[in-house]
């Protein structure tokens, strides 16, 4: 119920206490998008402990001063998607490198390591960090971070491996053996056992968009609004008789979870 409601408000005193105060903090994400009072931002931004509200916050700042300061502090803590995120908003150049190298470098999340290996100015690093991506990711982010290498040699040889594999997986699918197949995909990628549970899914999904639901990103837990119109941060699918949303950075990842996940959204029957 409250999920929904905040879209819908505009009361800035109570958008203020549901920003300060709601115990879920996709609801507070939710507020603080849609408060101006400087006054009740600064507050949020120092005493709010959730990396998503605070990369919100710090986005609507007017205080520079402040919004660098909690900048700096997510990108040196948190959760890798958020390190970068924050990194990109820094104007200490320094720190920045920094963050990218070691989130180049080590982070679990292959799309992550894509990225910041982007932002480096240190091309050793992007070029170390591009050459173990193309070595060992999803295929998607193989070919990505092939397509970056600068030795020739490797970049010719990952492309032949992932023609190769891709090649043997349609080759398996043809058999009729397990590999994610299914005639029915939705636009996540999402399995269907029928044109029946299809159509009844992206109705799903639509009314999901049309009441503007809020919610968390089953990938990677940042808050997200479903919208049919305005700022869609995400997108919904049925599953597991619940709404997954994803957000608009982890739809690849969306993608490769149901090539391997082998029952209809809708009703459920195994494929
Ligand atoms: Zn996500
Ligand atoms: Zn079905």
């Amino acid at each position: 119920m409250r999920r929904e409601a905040v879209d819908k408000l505009t009361d800035q005193a109570v958008l203020a206490d549901l920003a300060k105060n709601d115990a879920e903090y996709y609801v507070r994400w939710g507020a603080v998008k849609k408060i101006t009072d400087q006054a009740v931002l600064t507050d949020v931004a120092e005493n709010d402990k959730n990396c998503y509200v605070l990369l919100a916050v710090a986005e609507k700042l007017t205080d520079q001063t402040l919004a660098q300061k909690v900048y700096a502090d997510l990108a040196s803590n948190y959760v890798d998607d958020v390190r970068l995120r924050a990194a990109e908003k820094l104007t200490d150049q320094t720190l920045a490198q920094k963050v990218y190298a070691y989130l180049a470098k080590n982070s679990a999340d292959d799309d992550v390591r894509l990225k910041a290996a982007g932002k480096l100015t240190d091309q050793t690093l992007a070029q170390k960090a591009y050459a173990d991506l193309a070595k060992k990711a999803a295929d998607d982010v193989r070919l990505e971070a092939a397509g970056k290498l600068t030795d020739q040699t490797l970049a010719q040889e990952i492309y032949a491996e992932v023609k190769k594999s891709a090649s043997s997986s349609d080759a398996r699918r043809e058999a009729g053996e397990p590999g994610g197949y299914s005639p029915h995909r939705g636009g996540m990628g999402e399995p269907y056992c029928s044109a029946k549970c299809y159509n009844d899914g992206g109705r799903y999904a639509s009314s999901v968009m049309l009441q503007g639901q809020s919610g968390v990103c089953g990938f990677c837990q940042k808050p997200v609004r479903a919208s049919m119109y305005g700022e869609a941060t995400c997108g919904a699918v049925p599953y597991e008789g619940m709404t997954l949303f994803v957000c608009t950075s982890c739809a690849q990842k969306a993608r490769r979870h149901f090539m391997n996940y082998h029952k209809c959204c809708m009703c459920q029957k195994s494929l």
